[in-house]
């Protein structure tokens, strides 16, 4: 009885693994992306912005595509990416208020276009556990370093 009783115990644990290292990445992921927007350098004005972009063309080796910013007050939408309907141009979503922004994120969705997350339409469960952690992982290397 008490036998089966702690093999029990050990297989619930083995059931358990998944389920938490899974809970685990994701958390991390979001951790390391406050992070970047939190301690990385808000944008000042539009001058600064096309600074931050061309600085991250030459750094992650862009620079044959156009980017064009989108402002948008709703908080659903902005830190995004998407490609234009013109070849090699993409949309990068901000929030309508400049300073709501912060180089972290100029840094990670652009991440995402360089490594051509954008071109294409991942599965919400690969895109999870697989491209956000990287590109959170980059970005929080980037941050991290600037601030130490
Ligand atoms: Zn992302």
């Amino acid at each position: 009885m008490k036998k089966s009783y702690s093999r029990l115990l050990k297989i619930l644990g083995l059931i358990a693994i998944p389920p938490a290292l899974y809970l685990g990445s994701r958390k991390l992921t979001i951790e390391m992306n406050e992070y970047c927007l939190n301690k990385s350098s808000k944008i000042e004005n539009t001058t600064h912005l096309n600074y931050l972009m061309e600085n991250e063309k030459k750094v992650q080796d862009i620079n044959g595509k156009t980017i064009k910013i989108l402002y948008t007050s709703n908080p659903e939408e902005r830190f995004n990416c998407f490609p234009a309907l013109e070849k090699n141009t993409y949309y990068l979503t901000l929030d309508s208020v400049l300073q709501n922004n912060s180089s972290g994120v100029i840094i990670h969705e652009m991440n995402h276009i360089a490594k051509g997350d954008c071109d294409k339409r991942y599965p919400k469960f690969i895109n999870n556990n697989f491209i956000e952690p990287r590109t959170a992982f980059y970005t929080f290397k980037r941050i991290w370093k600037s601030n130490h």
